[in-house]
Parts: structure tokens; sequence; C-alpha cells
């Protein structure tokens, strides 16, 4: 299994598939994409992504979230969603998405072997939600989540950044959301990238200040292993659905770090805010998994132990949309 200079293990690679996306949310991409169709052109193939899940698979990741830019722009996601479930080793698919596509696509995924969604919907309000995002979606998003649940899904997450002077007070509508439905509402701690400083000095809400009010509210804190991942979990008996906070800034988040994140065109990121990134394209233009191997297990060694978003260094990302969160 990877696992680098500090013990850590890592069982869970997010793969962007484009950096393309079609909303412009406030604090991600507020003038939309700002990279042309020769992005596109560029984004793994689907051979390629095939050699490098099976390249993983076979140093122990278990757990493939698609991510993006916006996943579903890509055609050939049911694609691709179909060749990382048939990895053998590959024990979890998950996408992420901003949900646009969910009505017309859930079906086709679900068939495909996801086992996992996530969507991002920052306000349940429709005017606020078209002003965070630039679109007036949220009516179809639902519909699509609705259908998700029908179709027996049993890993749905909701994920929310609740900031400052903004959709801070969306709170309570969230928790009316899981109250009665088997969601995950996964509350994002808003982190600063290249692109979004003045917004996030504007808007950075603490987590701990989230907590504080689920606590008020009889929300308690579930136990968590170390190799649980960096989400702090919580449960209410009254709501069928529960609750994880990522809090990136708090102390020790880096300590359960469990993932690896490749772009859409074939860079490995060591961590969301690494200051450099690696191609590994060159070792995917075979089906001999062994440069592959060599390269990941080399490359681990060099991670750093945590970011440095603590010294308003967020490394050479610019926005999240660039490798998917
Ligand atoms: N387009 C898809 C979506 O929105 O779900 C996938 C990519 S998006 C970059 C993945 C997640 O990152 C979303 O939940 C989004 O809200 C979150 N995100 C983007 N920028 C962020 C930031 N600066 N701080 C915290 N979360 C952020
Ligand atoms: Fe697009 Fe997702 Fe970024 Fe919003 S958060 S702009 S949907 S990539």
């Amino acid at each position: 299994m990877l696992s680098d200079a500090f013990d850590r293990r890592f069982s869970y690679l997010r793969l962007s598939v484009t950096e393309v996306c079609n909303f412009r949310c406030d604090y991600c991409l507020p003038e939309g994409t700002d990279c042309g169709p020769e992005s596109r052109a560029d984004d793994l193939t689907l051979p390629e992504i095939r050699r490098l899940v099976a390249g993983f698979a076979s140093l122990g990741m278990r757990k493939i979230r698609l991510t993006g830019g916006e996943p579903s722009l890509r055609r050939d996601l049911t694609d691709i969603i179909a060749l990382c479930k048939s990895t053998p080793g590959i024990d979890t698919v998950a996408v992420t998405t901003n949900g646009y596509r969910l009505p017309k696509d859930i079906d086709a995924w679900h068939r495909a072997g996801l086992d996992a969604l996530n969507v991002s919907i920052d306000s349940l309000d429709h005017a606020r939600f078209q002003m965070i995002t630039g679109h007036d979606s949220l009516q179809t998003i639902l519909r699509g989540l609705d259908r998700a649940a029908e179709l027996g899904m049993a890993r749905i997450k909701v994920n929310s950044v609740l900031m400052k002077h903004y959709n801070e007070d969306s709170l309570d509508d969230f928790l009316e959301l899981v109250r009665h439905r088997p969601f995950t509402l996964r509350l994002i701690e808003l982190m600063q990238t290249g692109d979004n400083d003045a917004f996030f000095q504007r808007h950075h809400l603490s987590g701990d200040a989230v907590i504080q009010r689920l606590n008020q509210e009889g929300w308690q804190e579930r136990l968590r292993e170390r190799s649980a991942g960096p989400a702090r979990e919580f449960w209410h008996p009254d709501y069928v659905g529960g609750i994880g906070v990522i809090m990136p800034y708090s102390k020790d988040f880096c300590a359960s770090c469990n993932r690896l994140r490749v772009s859409s065109h074939g860079e490995l990121f060591l961590c969301l805010f690494a200051d450099q990134h690696q191609s590994l394209r060159h070792c995917l233009q075979t089906d001999d998994p062994e440069p592959l191997r060599v390269f990941l297990q080399t490359a681990i060694q060099g991670k750093a132990y945590s970011h440095h978003l603590h010294q308003q260094n967020p490394g050479a990302t610019r926005h999240l949309a660039m490798i998917g969160g």
C-alpha cells in the first residue's frame, strides 16, 4: 500500500476529469471557467484513465472520487464510472457534482455502478442559489437528489460551504433537509486559494462557530478512527441524516490525510495546496503498470506533513476547480 514518510496510508484517489465548469460560484470561479476548448482537448483519455486507475488500485487505492471542474460535462462520465467500478481492487466509486445534470444522468451513473454521490448546494433559497452560482437550477438539482434517493443510493451527501455575511443563515434550511432524509450534510469551511483572497478575508467562517451551533441544537460528535478521513461527524436523535464538518484550518487536520489527487491533465497533486505538481502522463501511455507504480512510490515520499494555509499560502492552487477540492 502507498504510505508516506509520516506513515499515512493512501487508499483514496480524487480524480478530476475536467477543469471546465458551467457554474460561476463566487468563491471558486466567479468569472466562470478561465480555460478554453484546448483545455478539454488535453483531458485524460479513457485508456489513460483505465491505466491510471489500475495502477493506483494495484498500490492499494480502494476508493475513487470523480470530480472537476464539473465532471458531468464530460460526455463519457458514465463510461468512466463503469471503468473505475470494474477495476479489481476498487470498492467505491463516487462523484462530486454541482448536480445540474442529475435528473438526466443519475439513472445511467447508478447502472454503471456509482456507489456514492456528493452534490454541492450552498443555499436552498432559489434567488440566493442563483446569486452564488450564476444558475437558476436549484429545482432541477433537488429533483436529481430525490431521484438518487429513489434509486436506493445509500451514500448521498450534500456539500455546502457556509460563509459569513453570506449564507451562514442557511444552516436551519439545511438541517431541515436532513431531518427526514438519510443524506449527510457536509459543511465545508471556506478555503483560501490563489484567486479568492479578498472574498476569503470577508467571508471565511470558522468551523468552530458552526460546531458550536450544532452542539447548542443537540448534535453530538461521533468518535472516529484515524483512517476515517478528515471530517468531524455528528448525529442527532431527531434527524434521519447526519452532518460532517470539514475544517482544514483545525489543528492536526492533515494528520489523518488518506487521499491523493490527479488533475484532468494527469498532474499528481500530493496535497490540495501543494506548490508543485508532477505530471504522470508519461506513465500512462502503455498497459505496463510498473512505471506508474515506481513513480508513485517515489513521489509519495515527498509529500509534506501539512498545507500552509495558516501562513496564507495556498500553494499553486488558484481555485479548487483546478483539481476538484
Ligand atoms: N463542480 C463540482 C461541485 O461543485 O461539486 C465539483 C468540483 S468543486 C471544486 C468540489 C467542492 O469544492 C464543492 O463542494 C465546492 O463547494 C468546494 N469548493 C470549491 N472552492 C472551495 C473553497 N475555496 N473552499 C471550500 N470549498 C470549496
Ligand atoms: Fe464549478 Fe464546483 Fe467551482 Fe462551483 S464549486 S464553480 S460548480 S467547480
